[in-house]
């Protein structure tokens, strides 16, 4: 039943965007969904990458916020999972350099462009390949406000860490150990 589905759900409690400066192309229905959400409940929100040459703005709705434990976001993140969070139709703006771009093919086939820093790496969003930045999900550890956006879902779950669910019993430390000069992990903590 459509109306279980809680990104069609966001659709109806929405206000359809009139005339998207690109027309949506067939497929893209679910990508349409995710970025009407009601006004009133989005955020402004800048980011840039950790070297500083790409900075961006956007709006964006907390309640997208989502966790991704597929193993792509494992690969390409160098984590354990990823937090995205797909920015407003027609607000995302690169105020300042310009992203590398890699297209992976997903499981399912789909193509998504992963926008980057050519210099120092980081990760800034993806989209679909070709559509000009229209509709792009931003990678929440790029985004200045990012204490603000807890995740609400988690997709992928059967390729998730098993070690996660029992992250909060894992010994814990403020900043981190004193690096050992030859490599590795020291065992004593800085002040
Ligand atoms: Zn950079
Ligand atoms: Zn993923």
């Amino acid at each position: 039943m459509l109306a279980t589905h809680p990104s069609i759900r966001s659709c109806l409690g929405g206000t359809l965007l009139p005339a998207a400066p690109l027309q949506p192309r067939s497929g893209e229905l679910a990508s349409l969904c995710l970025v009407n959400p009601a006004k009133g409940h989005t955020m402004e929100i800048d980011g840039s990458c950790h070297c500083g040459d790409i900075r961006y703005k956007a709006e964006v709705n907390p309640d997208n916020v989502i966790i991704c434990h597929c193993t792509d976001c494992q690969t390409l993140s160098g984590g354990a999972f990823r937090t995205a969070v797909p920015a407003v139709e027609g607000t995302f703006v690169l105020l300042s350099g310009a992203p590398k771009r890699y297209v992976k093919t997903g499981e399912s086939g789909n193509k998504r462009e992963q926008a980057f820093c050519g210099n120092c790496g980081t990760h800034l969003y993806s989209a679909p390949p070709g559509l000009a930045s229209r509709v792009v999900a931003l990678r929440v550890g790029s985004i200045r406000q990012r204490d603000q956006l807890v995740p609400k879902d988690q997709y992928w779950c059967r390729s998730s860490q098993k070690w996660l669910q029992g992250l909060s019993s894992i010994k814990r430390t403020e900043k981190q150990p004193v690096f050992d000069p030859k490599g590795g992990f020291g065992s004593s903590a800085i002040d």
